[in-house]
This record gives C-alpha cells, sequence and structure tokens, in this order.
C-alpha cells in the first residue's frame, strides 16, 4: 500500500490537495453552494443542455417500455432496442459507417485502445492526451511514444525513427485539448498516418457538439470523417447527459462487442439516460444559435484578456488562463469564487508541473455582460496577486 499520511501530506504542503465542493442546485449555467450563488465557469455543459426540460420529456414512456436500469450488459439481456436507436443515430451524426456506445468516455478510451493494440504494436500519443487515452494504451502492453503537444515535427520524428519496428501503429490525440482549449493539426497527422500506415483514434469530448455544421464535430467541420478510422466522443459534455461512443466501420464494432472489457464486462446504459441523449443530439443538430453564442462568448472574453496583457491559451470555447505556481492560481481563483464566478484551479498532474492555470469554459447560457465581469475580475485578481 502506498504511504497515505506521506501522500496526503505533501499534497497539503504543496497547495496541491483536492476536495469535493457539493451542489445543492444548478440552473443552467446558475450553481448553488453553501446557499450562495455562481456563475459556473468550470463545466462543459457548452450548449447550455442540461437544463433543457424537453431532455427527461420522453423518460416516462420509455420507463414503461425498459424500466430504470438495463439490469444487465449488452451481451446478456441488457441490450435494448434503444441502445441500437443511439447508435444509428451517431453513426449517422458523425457520417461513419457504425457506433458503440460506452457508458463513459473513459471507459470508452480504456476499451477500446486495449483492445486494438497489444504488445507487438506501437502508439503515438500527443503528450496532452486525456488520462483515460493514457490509461487505454498502458494497458494494452503496446510500446508508447509520447509527441510533444501538437508537435508535427516531432511526430514525424518518431515515427520515421520507430514506425517500421512494430506491427500496427495507432496514432492518438484529441480534436479540442480539454485543459488547453486549442485544437490539434488533424489535416497534417491524417498526412503523416497515410504516409506511415497507422491507423488514427480522435478523442472528440470537447469538439462534440460544438464544430461542424449540426455539432458533429471538428473533423466533420474540416472534412476528414473519412480520412479517420476511430472518432470517439463523449454524450456528456456539450450534449449534457452522460455516455460516450465510438464511431467507426462495421467491422472495428464488431469486434469491440467480442473483445472490449469496459464494454462487455459493465451493466449497459440505462434506456432513460439513452432517450435524453437522443432527444440532446437532436436539438444539438437543431440549434446552431446555440453553437455560434458560445464560441463569441469566449471570443469577447480572449479579447478584453489581451487587451489587459493577460496571459492565456486556447482558440476554442476553452480558455486557460495560465498562471504557473500553485497558491497563486489557488489565491486568484478563491478571488473569483468570492465575486461570484465559479472557476477551479487547475494543477499538476492534470496539467504539466508548473503551468498551473485557471480553464474558463463558457456556455451559451452565459451572457455577454457575465462574461465581461469575469474578464474584469480576472484582470483585477492579477493586479491584487501578482
Ligand atoms: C471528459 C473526457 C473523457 C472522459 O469522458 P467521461 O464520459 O467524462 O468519462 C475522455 N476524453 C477527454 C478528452 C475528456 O475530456
Amino acid at each position: 500500500m502506498v504511504d497515505i499520511d506521506a501522500f496526503l501530506k505533501k499534497r497539503i504542503d504543496e497547495s496541491n490537495l483536492r476536495t469535493l465542493k457539493p451542489i445543492e442546485k444548478r440552473n443552467g449555467s446558475v450553481i448553488y453552494k453553501n446557499r450562495e450563488v455562481f456563475f459556473d465557469f468550470s463545466s462543459n455543459d457548452y450548449l447550455g443542455l442540461s437544463s433543457k426540460k424537453e431532455l427527461i420529456d420522453s423518460v416516462n414512456e420509455v420507463f414503461e417500455l425498459f424500466g430504470s436500469g438495463a439490469v444487465a450488459s449488452r451481451l446478456l439481456s441488457g441490450d435494448l432496442a434503444i441502445h441500437h436507436e443511439l447508435e444509428e443515430l451517431t453513426a449517422s451524426f458523425k457520417k461513419k459507417e457504425d457506433a458503440l456506445i460506452f457508458n463513459s468516455g473513459y471507459q470508452a478510451n480504456v476499451g477500446i485502445i486495449s483492445a486494438l493494440c497489444g504488445k507487438n504494436d506501437v502508439i503515438f500519443l500527443d503528450r496532452l492526451s486525456h488520462a483515460s487515452l493514457v490509461d487505454g494504451a498502458l494497458l494494452s502492453g503496446a510500446k508508447i511514444f509520447r509527441f510533444s503537444h501538437n508537435d508535427l515535427n516531432h511526430l514525424e520524428l518518431l515515427l520515421k525513427k520507430e514506425r517500421e519496428k512494430f506491427k500496427n501503429a495507432l496514432i492518438v490525440t484529441e480534436s479540442v485539448f480539454s485543459m488547453d482549449g486549442d485544437f490539434a493539426p488533424l489535416k497534417e497527422i491524417v498526412e503523416l498516418k497515410d504516409r506511415f500506415s497507422c491507423e488514427f483514434l480522435v478523442d472528440e469530448a470537447h469538439a462534440t457538439g460544438v464544430y461542424g455544421s449540426e455539432g458533429s464535430g471538428l473533423i466533420e467541420e474540416l472534412g476528414l470523417t473519412d480520412r479517420i478510422e476511430l472518432i470517439m466522443g463523449t454524450y456528456g459534455k456539450a450534449l449534457a447527459v452522460s455516455g460516450a461512443y465510438l464511431a467507426s466501420s462495421k467491422k472495428i464494432k464488431e469486434y469491440l462487442i467480442n473483445s472490449s472489457r469496459s464494454f462487455i464486462y459493465s451493466t449497459a446504459m440505462p434506456a432513460i439516460v439513452v432517450s435524453m441523449i437522443i432527444k440532446s443530439i437532436d436539438i444539438c443538430k437543431k440549434e446552431h444559435w446555440r453553437r455560434d453564442k458560445v464560441k463569441n462568448l469566449a471570443s469577447l472574453f480572449r479579447g478584453i484578456l489581451k487587451e489587459a496583457d493577460i496571459p492565456f491559451k486556447g482558440d476554442s470555447q476553452i480558455v486557460a488562463v495560465i498562471i504557473g505556481d500553485n497558491q497563486k492560481t489557488v489565491n486568484i481563483a478563491n478571488y473569483l469564487q468570492n465575486n461570484k464566478f465559479w472557476v477551479l484551479p487547475i494543477r499538476y498532474p492534470t496539467v504539466p508541473m508548473g503551468e498551473a492555470r485557471l480553464r474558463i469554459s463558457f456556455s451559451s447560457n452565459h451572457t455577454e455582460d457575465v462574461t465581461v465581469s469575469l474578464a474584469k475580475g480576472i484582470i483585477e485578481a492579477f493586479k491584487k496577486t501578482i
């Protein structure tokens, strides 16, 4: 066993102890904690769908049909007609041949990569890839090379040096990075993956709902759907429900149903959850204004920070205000919380050491006024604490 006391003491000494802070009530982007009200700038509810009543309208009817939980895994008696309906809808949403549902994005990435790769294979992974992608790669037993974040030269160098030593190769990245809010150079990576005969897995957790004409993701927006074999995404972020999917070929789906342990050995997603996802995708496709609004708010915010010379990263609906030091980041977050903005400090190991930051994520539920006030609050906090 690890030395728990030493671990916790180290976390406290480094201003890096995590604690849970329950929300008592959420209404869109307004949250209530300790009977105080905050504007939430740390959720992934980019399209503001989490409080849409339409999402639960179908739930009673679906409960009558399937009951509460699925009560078994998909391969036993938990495989419901409504799962197939969502898989077909997801495949058409992502414009791939077929799709497979997982209970969470974490389970999806671990289950997909560990099933598709083995010890004779090699995985090239962006250094800032989500923990679930890293864990899937580790579990697979494949040889792993991590290329510097979005660095095509480094990726090419590794491919030249290492690719031919292995049978199969997989390149893994995210389309919109969760902690930096930047985009992967997908077009260029697609060229490399073709040149070096690799398969390509892209995690669209933060792009789903926000990019593409109907919210399918960044891959569709860039016209790369047919050139990327494995497109993963979640239903729990912009789509505001829960769960995840892999959009791919029928053959890959059939293989994963027979081999992916996080798919096989887990109770299937409840039908009432599936019905909310179906409704959410429907709203997401139709209500384009939500995508436009969330992007406009993020640009407005970036413009104000830029003017004030506040350092930030991110070109998407996620903006990372980079501070560096843990304690300073915590102080600035506390200052903002005292001013009713729910903004959290993001620290190592979620981000690299010395790159502590505020991760600000926008939602179409936010207003311009609140966005401007938050930017001003950050400028004020920088003046006070630095
Ligand atoms: C959130 C996230 C996941 C995990 O998805 P969950 O459904 O929350 O388990 C996977 N990949 C990325 C990039 C994410 O941001």
